[in-house]
């Protein structure tokens, strides 16, 4: 399985890096080795000091599919999860400066916290879901998909027109403002419409 992620997909979080709002998608990709499951702690790694949080609403891909229409890219997800796209904020600094590739930023093992997936048929409306974190109990990051630049539809139509999707691949959808430094004894908790679906400590 593969890791897709949209980068600056909510505008307000564009913003506080000061990033361009896109006209288009930012995509990259995490490996399978990022991922981190069932609430296990994930460790601090020594190479940054700046490693942030970024909440984000995931999808499940549930069949393979490529080149698809945004009228049927609905077809293409039926999970939906949280998960965190943790990054290495200031080896990605050093490697925007020099237009250097994200990978080391955003690719290192267990940079992707997930939760459980959910059924997207218990939700009424995909597009006013709230996702939050909160980091030793206070509430850092409190979005809602409404405020999404590029839907999940258009998401799966314009990053199928170049890698096909398979069942199982994670997509990433990008996060809401707020996001900031993680520290080693940190608690975090994600929330999706109140539920609590992530549960872990940064060791
Ligand atoms: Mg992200």
């Amino acid at each position: 399985m593969k890791i897709i992620a949209i980068g600056r997909n909510y505008a307000e979080h564009a913003k506080e890096l000061n990033n361009p709002v896109p006209t288009t998608p930012v995509i990259f990709m995490k490996p399978d080795t990022a991922l981190l499951k069932d609430n296990k702690p994930f460790y601090h790694p020594e190479f940054s000091q700046d490693v942030h949080h970024e909440i984000e609403l995931v999808l499940k891909v549930s069949k393979e599919g490529k080149h698809i229409s945004e009228k049927f890219a609905a077809d293409y997800f039926d999970e939906i999860g949280l998960g965190i796209d943790f990054t290495a904020r200031d080896i990605q600094s050093r490697h925007k400066e020099k237009g250097l590739p994200w990978e080391l930023a955003k690719g290192f093992d267990n940079s992707a916290p997930i939760s459980n997936f959910l059924p997207k048929s218990q939700f009424t409306d995909l597009y006013d879901l709230n996702l939050k974190l909160d980091v030793n109990g206070e509430t850092r990051q409190d979005g809602n998909t409404k405020d999404l630049l590029f839907s999940f539809e258009k998401l799966i139509a314009f990053v199928s027109q170049y890698i096909t999707l398979k069942k199982g691949d994670l997509i990433f959808t990008g996060t809401p403002e707020g996001v900031a430094a993680v520290k080693p004894g940190d608690r975090l908790e994600g929330y999706l419409q109140g539920e609590k679906l992530l549960d872990f400590y940064v060791k």
